[in-house]
């Protein structure tokens, strides 16, 4: 047990992290969802918040993978960051790089730099060093096309961290379009704005067919167990990255019939 926790984000020392508020537990056990929270990858539900700057576990897992990446970088360069439904903590940290050139958009949030449909981003192609795209895949309509606007914007080689809810006990992701109550919803995904539940393969997929490769990175790769626990990370959280390889090949051309 570490004798002080830290967050990277506001960078303060404090006595513990703070449990992830009850009423999601409260409200998903009310509407009959049957999955527990521990079911889920990369929550860390018993030390999710910091009590200062409200950062979640995943909020400081994501600094503390792209710290290192940000003290590589060639700071003579502006790096393009964007930021997909930007969070609070998370955002005011990346703002705190100088050569960190931060966009962010959303449908709804007033905070967002761009008012933006993921499905149709309002940004040129090959426009961004780097995309943050954390727990949106699972409230849209869409997650492969808006995967595929995410694939378009990043320049090539570049690299998007892509995170969801992922629901180890399932097989295949769920979706169900006859559930569209916020109560149906809570009962059959887990909260009153989520339009699926997303299995690990089923999330892998989603990627995959966007055309993004996948790098699954466990924590353990990059930190220790001692590090987690200081900053409050669950020891058996993963990031998934979706890079931009080389260009997607097109589609077969039908063959010619030769008379
Ligand atoms: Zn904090």
């Amino acid at each position: 047990m570490a004798l002080f926790h830290a967050c990277p984000l506001c960078r303060s020392r404090i006595p513990h992290f703070v449990p992830l508020p009850r009423y999601y537990i409260d409200k998903s056990v009310e509407h009959g969802f049957p999955y527990r929270v521990d079911e889920f990858e990369t929550i860390n539900h018993q030390a999710y918040s910091c009590p200062n700057c409200h950062s979640s576990d995943r909020d400081r897992l994501y600094a503390l993978f792209l710290t290192p990446v940000f003290q590589r970088l060639n700071q003579a360069h502006p790096f393009r960051f964007l930021d997909i439904a930007p969070g609070r903590a998370f955002s005011f940290w990346l703002k705190s790089h100088p050569h960190i050139f931060y966009r962010s958009c959303d449908m709804y949030m007033p905070e967002a730099d761009d008012k933006a449909d993921i499905h149709n981003l309002p940004y040129a192609d090959e426009s961004f060093d780097f995309v943050l795209c954390s727990h949106v895949l699972e409230h849209v309509e869409d997650p492969v096309r808006a995967t595929a606007e995410i694939r378009r914007v990043l320049k090539p080689h570049s690299i998007a961290i892509l995170m969801a809810p992922i629901c180890l006990s399932i097989e295949e992701t769920y979706e169900n379009p006859e559930v569209t109550t916020p109560e149906g919803r809570w009962g059959h995904f887990g909260q009153d704005d989520h339009v699926r539940l997303f299995s690990k393969s089923g999330f892998i997929d989603v990627i995959q067919r966007a055309g993004l490769a996948v790098q699954q990175v466990p924590v353990t790769e990059f930190l220790t167990p001692e590090v987690c626990d200081t900053y409050g990370i669950g020891p058996s959280s993963v990031l998934y990255l979706g890079v931009k390889q080389e260009a997607v090949q097109q589609e077969p051309q039908p063959e010619r019939n030769v008379a």
